[in-house]
């Protein structure tokens, strides 16, 4: 595998914790839980982007672009984390935001991320849901080229082979520190939504030959197509390493059950996560992503899914600045 090969820019503050999570261990009265801290990843409050884009825009300064421009929902982490390296390299940003919940609360609209890519400075442009994104991305690339510009377009959630470098990267540096701390992890599990972070996972223990399993607790779309999804971006991941073909289909298993209504409405679930983090661990989880991860992998623990005595690693890929987003839900459902 091929990966110092790729420019990079390092701006991660690399290695994430891994810490035991003891108390929502003995709760469960499952296996041994374990969190990875990509929610500490030290970008504007941080979050799973920030590894993509330390291969994206390295990529896009080697093109000597004038302008990045990406695409999300209106609480998108990837948007806000894209507006801060933007911001940090000097380069302009554009954000096309898509109103893919239709919540009209005004926090959901103007607080949490969306706060922060107006003090990042980022410009929005917005779109009903429903709008094909990558085809406003690509237009809006069109435009500000027809203007003189040379504008850098990444793909909702840096998920394209280069963007996945970044959990390629993580991988590798997980299975690091699992031997160092003579630690033998039995799963690793996160949120899933636009595949790169399973993506670059998968290909990166595929890799370097680790037989860790990774599940994907999905947040948008159903098993069949995520999987698939996930399976198609680990091929081409691995084929830019120079590694073809050392992705096995079997390797990549998405669980979609704990989506509910849609992507970014809470659920009875997510919430009931949301609390028992942050009450037994001190972990600030997020309602759209790590939220419903969480609450897949309580109640796969619940189900009997794991072991006593293994070993699991949650990844936690952050987003809890998303939380001011949706004060409008939680204020009602913590009260009492
Ligand atoms: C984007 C995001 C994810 C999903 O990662 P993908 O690479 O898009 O699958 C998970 N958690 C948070 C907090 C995110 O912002």
């Amino acid at each position: 595998m091929k990966l110092s090969r790729f420019p990079r820019i390092r701006i991660t503050h690399a290695p994430t914790p891994l810490e035991p999570m003891p108390r929502l261990t003995e709760l469960l009265s499952g296996p041994n839980l374990w969190v990875k801290r990509d929610d500490c990843t030290g970008l504007a409050s941080g979050g799973n982007k920030t590894r993509k884009l330390e291969y994206l825009m390295a990529e896009a300064l080697a093109q000597k672009a004038d302008v990045v421009l990406t695409q999300g929902a209106t609480q998108s982490n990837h948007a806000r984390q894209t507006a801060a390296i933007a911001a940090k390299l000097g380069m302009d940003c554009e954000i096309l935001l898509e109103d893919r919940t239709q919540i009209s609360a005004a926090d959901y609209r103007e607080s949490g991320n969306v706060l922060l890519d107006r003090l990042l400075g980022a410009s929005p442009h917005h779109f009903p849901g429903g709008t094909d994104m990558e085809a406003a991305l690509a237009a809006r690339a069109e435009e500000l080229r027809a203007q003189g510009r040379r504008p850098y377009a990444i793909p909702g959630g840096g998920s394209n082979p280069v963007g996945a470098l970044g959990y390629v990267t993580c991988a590798l540096e997980l299975v690091e520190q699992a031997n160092s701390l003579g630690l033998d992890i039995d799963c690793l599990v996160h949120a899933t939504g636009s595949a790169g972070t399973q993506a670059g996972l998968v290909a990166g223990l595929a890799g370097c030959r680790s037989l860790i399993p990774v599940l994907g607790i999905g947040v948008r779309a159903p098993r069949a197509p995520q999987e698939e999804k996930v399976y198609a971006l680990a091929q081409r991941t691995a084929e830019l390493l120079g590694v073809p073909g050392a992705v096995a289909r079997e390797r990549v298993v998405a669980n979609c059950d704990y989506v509910g209504a849609g992507y970014g409405l809470p659920t009875d679930g997510m919430l009931e996560a949301l609390k028992i983090a942050a009450r037994t661990e001190g972990l600030l989880l997020d309602p759209v992503y790590s939220g419903k991860g969480m609450a897949g992998l309580i109640d796969l623990i619940r189900k009997g899914h794991f072991r006593k005595g293994q070993n699991v690693v949650f990844v936690h890929t952050g987003g809890a600045v998303g939380l001011f987003g949706y004060e409008h839900y939680f204020t009602p459902a913590l009260a009492g």
